[in-house]
């Protein structure tokens, strides 16, 4: 008997790193199935692509675009993706986009252009995930 998926595992939420844009059919570098305040649903999927991140430079979009011969080619591709996989995370334990031109960086800061984000408003990235995962199952 094959053994269960994690897709069909109660309380496991995934990220899937891999594939393209034109495999998924989503243009995006990362997608998450839901922006979830509160964190209510436990069986959430987020998706990184690696076809722009991996594409040649100059690509504003590829993580070759910003390596050196010098860089920490694995150290610098780790955290770009580290980066992108928790922002990913981020959105389905109930996060929105932070402002990305504000002096403080956030993990749930925005990529791309700001005119196209649709909500405003004071967003606690830390206190909503830390409220989304400290809460019971029941
Ligand atoms: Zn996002």
């Amino acid at each position: 008997m094959p053994k269960p998926s994690c897709w069909t595992r109660p309380d496991v939420s995934q990220v899937v790193v891999g594939g393209t844009i034109a495999e998924s059919g989503i243009p995006t570098l990362g997608i998450s199935s839901a922006i979830d305040p509160g964190n209510y649903g436990h069986e959430d999927t987020a998706l990184v692509l690696l076809d722009l991140l991996s594409a040649a430079a100059p690509n504003p979009n590829s993580l070759n675009t910003f390596l050196g011969p010098q860089s920490d080619k694995i150290g610098f591709i780790g955290r770009g993706l580290g980066n992108i996989i928790t922002h990913e995370i981020g959105h389905y334990s109930g996060n929105w986009h932070t402002d990305q031109f504000e002096d403080t960086a956030n993990l749930m800061d925005q990529g791309g252009n700001i005119a196209q984000k649709p909500f405003t408003g004071f967003e606690d990235t830390l206190d909503t995930a830390a409220w989304g995962y400290s809460r019971g199952l029941g």
